[in-house]
């Protein structure tokens, strides 16, 4: 994993300011490991994309992190320090990429949810639809009890229900809950952590503070924004406080 540099960094945040949430995790890993085609990138089942954003939050920014979240049932705001090494899975996942599911007599071959799979939902407001095309990109073939072929939408809800149980447990850290309890009114309660939404709003609020930086010094010393950009963070430190009145 390369980290980028605060110019990469920048062209990377910009470039994705536009696009919707999935594309913008594809582009920060693009940024992280250009030696992988955007194809690659897309076809990652979830749990390892987010594995990867993960070690590109732990070099940008550290491996702590902040979590402000309000409570549900008193709307008290909670704070919460967690560790990246706390939420990413590192062992080795239960079931290779395609395999096979026996579930009440029909047998499946399924592959884990992808960005490819995000992207193609993303206008898809009804969830249960969202649901029902998303497991019919993820079945690759599927056959009732007699070995025919059968579409997904007529397999029967226990069958759906058990598929969408073990999707989950085949990409380990695709989803990461975490369960907090309110310190005013004791109500406690699982959130889903989502690392790309995290990540992104980290970085947006680093290029406001980094443009603002760069505004600061241009206009003090008439530096190019490439060379402001060039200095080590510690300097750029001191250069802003000899600015200050
Ligand atoms: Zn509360």
């Amino acid at each position: 994993m390369r980290v980028p540099s605060a110019t990469q960094l920048l062209d990377t945040w910009e470039g994705a300011l536009a696009q919707p949430p999935a594309q913008r995790a594809l582009s920060l890993l693009a940024a992280a490991e250009p030696e992988l085609t955007h194809e690659a990138l897309a076809a990652l089942p979830l749990g390892q994309r987010d594995a990867r954003l993960l070690r590109l939050r732990e070099c940008l920014f550290g491996g702590q992190l902040q979590l402000v979240v309000p409570c549900p049932h008193c709307a008290q705001l909670i704070e919460s320090q967690l560790g990246t090494a706390d939420l990413v899975f590192d062992g080795e996942p239960a079931f290779a990429e395609t395999h096979s599911v026996q579930s009440q007599g029909y047998a499946l071959s399924v592959r884990p949810p992808a960005s490819t799979d995000l992207i193609a939902l993303a206008g898809e407001m009804d969830a249960g639809r969202a649901r029902q095309r998303l497991l019919a990109r993820c079945v690759l073939d599927a056959r009732d009890p007699s070995g025919a072929a059968i579409p997904v939408g007529a397999l029967p809800q226990r069958v759906l229900a058990e598929l969408s149980t073990h999707m989950e447990s085949a990409d380990p850290g695709a989803v990461v809950e975490l369960n907090f309890e309110c310190p005013a009114c004791h109500y406690s309660w699982p959130e889903v952590f989502d690392i790309a939404g995290f990540l992104w709003h980290e970085i947006h609020a680093w290029a406001q503070r980094t443009l603002r930086d760069v505004h600061v010094l241009a206009r003090a010393y008439g530096w190019r924004e490439a060379d402001v950009l060039a200095l080590s963070p510690t300097r750029r430190q001191i250069y802003l406080g000899l600015c200050r009145p």
